[in-house]
């Protein structure tokens, strides 16, 4: 594997550019991002010693619009993992045409461990922090792994204390009662249900006959469980942080889910039960879980999660990645040479994104919408880039995953093309 997660991100950049119609010059530009901020938040804890935070917000890209990507709470973040999460928002929001560029942010925290208190004083202080980085015409927070709507609230709160005026546009997925829109929560994973629904008619795979295997019961894994299990797939293994439960015959997920809100943790925040104490079922680690004989395999967790260790182990006949980043370029490889379709993150996991742009419309035109309205216009849009990427896939015979950058990169390149030639003199004359 190479040495950097970024590193290992913008390889995928050199592989589609053969494909798109799109100059050297912008995707060598492509290749950095446009602006890194790193900030120290100096947290008040309970027991009143001060604690100091690093946090960290990139811009990306801005050429489509304003930046736009969620924010993460995870002990292991970095700068170069908040990099690569830009550089996948950039191309995400370029392939479901959203008018965003992308941006990413986090803090090296474990929430876990802080009370309710201590998060809140964290979260408003990452906003002190990085004010001036941010705005709803500039680059729009979301929640990420670890961070939820509560989160959000507090954020938007406290950039509208800092600007003086009420500024629900710069934060998506909030609380309803400040300006969240419906279905934002499961959109991750009910866009990801799209993606499926669309793809596998065209492999004549029915949902009863379809295992599928979930790694990460969060947000995503979770909702996408029961989605699927109610649309008669057979969720046979399912997965936290702390291991997996299996079971043939097919999970009853919404007792699982049940099970897991009972172990609420600090305020419903996170959950502390894990699936590992369902005993009735056959206990299995995240590795084994990878490596089920299933139809369906969806990494819903976190990056690097099937690399060149593993990748030989893996059975699957189809990946939907929900989680950002969960497959490592050599990896990529070895599952397109074992015929293992993989469908990649930029596009599966772009409901979440593309309901946050919803949420962004709503908060700057004043007017809410239904959840039918919200669902009916995350299917169209999910489904008609399913199909388009389908399309190049099928017409370039590339992977779904360099369709999928083929088709962002087309649409980079026309905006780049758009802004003019300022930019772009080559041997001193305008290219
Ligand atoms: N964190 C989510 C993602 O990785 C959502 C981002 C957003 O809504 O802006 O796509």
């Amino acid at each position: 594997m190479s040495d950097s997660l970024f590193a290992d991100a913008s390889k995928r950049l050199q592989t589609a550019m053969k494909y798109a119609s799109i100059s050297e010059d912008a995707v060598e530009r492509l290749k950095y991002p446009k602006a890194s901020l790193s900030v120290s938040i100096p947290v008040r804890m309970d027991n009143g010693t001060l604690q100091v935070f690093q946090g960290y917000r990139v811009r990306y890209d801005d050429t489509r619009g304003p930046g736009k990507g969620g924010v993460r709470y995870h002990p292991n973040v970095s700068l170069d993992e908040v990099q690569s999460l830009a550089f996948w928002m950039t191309f995400k929001c370029a392939v479901l045409n959203l008018p965003f560029g992308g941006a990413k942010g986090g803090i090296t925290v474990d929430p876990k461990a802080l009370s309710k208190l201590e998060l809140e004083r964290l979260s408003r202080g990452y906003v002190d922090a990085i004010a001036d980085f941010i705005g709803p015409d500039v680059d729009i927070l979301a929640p990420d792994v670890y961070t939820n709507a509560m989160i959000m609230g507090w954020m938007m709160d406290q950039y509208s204390i800092i600007r003086r005026q009420i500024s629900p546009a710069v934060v998506t997925g909030k609380p309803l009662t400040m300006g969240g829109s419906v279905g934002r929560d499961g959109a991750t994973a009910t866009g990801a249900f799209f993606a499926i629904e669309a793809i596998m008619p065209k492999f004549d795979q029915l949902p009863s006959q379809t295992t599928v295997a979930i790694q990460g019961f969060g947000k995503a894994g979770s909702v996408m469980a029961e989605l699927l299990a109610r649309a008669g797939y057979k969720v046979v293994a399912v997965s936290d942080s702390q291991g997996g439960i299996y079971a043939k015959k097919g999970l009853d997920i919404p007792s699982i889910r049940q099970y897991k809100a009972m172990g609420n943790g600090i305020t419903a925040l996170y959950c502390k039960n894990t699936v590992c104490n369902i005993v009735e079922h056959e206990i299995l680690s995240n590795q084994d879980l990878l490596a089920l004989d299933v139809d369906i395999l969806i990494p819903a967790a976190l990056e690097n999660q099937i690399t060149e260790a593993n990748v030989n182990d893996i059975k699957a006949k189809y990946i939907f990645e929900v989680a950002n980043g969960p497959i490592t370029s050599e990896a990529d490889k070895v599952l397109e040479a074992k015929g293992i379709y993989v469908f990649p993150d930029i596009l599966v996991n772009a409901g979440g994104v593309t309901v946050s742009y919803f949420e962004w419309v709503q908060n700057r035109s004043g007017l809410y919408w239904t959840i039918e309205e919200v669902n009916q216009r995350l299917k169209q849009k999910m489904i008609e880039e399913t199909e388009r990427i389908w399309s190049i896939s099928q017409e370039l015979a590339i992977s779904m995953r360099t369709a999928a950058y083929v088709h962002a990169l087309n649409r980079l390149g026309e905006a780049l093309n758009a802004k003019g030639t300022r930019d772009y003199y080559i041997n001193g004359r305008i290219s």
